[in-house]
């Protein structure tokens, strides 16, 4: 079960508009705005200071995302774990976020969504796209 005591050490914020606040707070003080992420592993947002690596990425869905947002096309082979690589990638080309390739790969697709992805993970995207929009 998810949780918001996490275990990854990092400061924990409530909500997205509370990590939001906090690095808007943070580039007034050191220039450089944060970047804003929910917790892989729980409930709760990080900063990541230094923008996101692939070390902060530990979960197949965020990775696929930001590997296709750096080089546009990825082939699923060079991934570790692949049924769940196959698993996120039928679930992107199904969200419109990626276009498969004719090399067993992925293109990209929609790039804001992509953003999202590693923001929030590809379960959270897939869970906020099937909620109605808010008025
Ligand atoms: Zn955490």
């Amino acid at each position: 079960m998810r949780r918001y005591n996490c275990r990854c050490g990092k400061k924990r914020y409530r909500n997205e508009q509370a990590a939001l606040n906090a690095a808007a707070r943070d580039q007034d003080t050191h220039g450089e705005e944060p970047a804003v992420y929910r917790c892989p592993g729980g409930l709760a947002w990080h900063l990541s200071a230094h923008g996101f690596t692939p070390e902060a990425l530990p979960t197949v869905g965020r990775r696929l995302a930001y590997a296709l947002l750096k080089g546009g096309v990825i082939k699923l082979d060079d991934f570790a774990r692949p049924r769940r690589v196959r698993q996120c990638a039928q679930q992107m080309i199904g969200l419109r976020l990626a276009l498969p390739t004719d090399a067993d790969g992925l293109r990209a697709g929609d790039r804001t969504g992509l953003s999202r992805v590693v923001q929030i993970g590809l379960d959270g995207y897939a869970e906020e796209q099937s909620r109605p929009p808010a008025t």
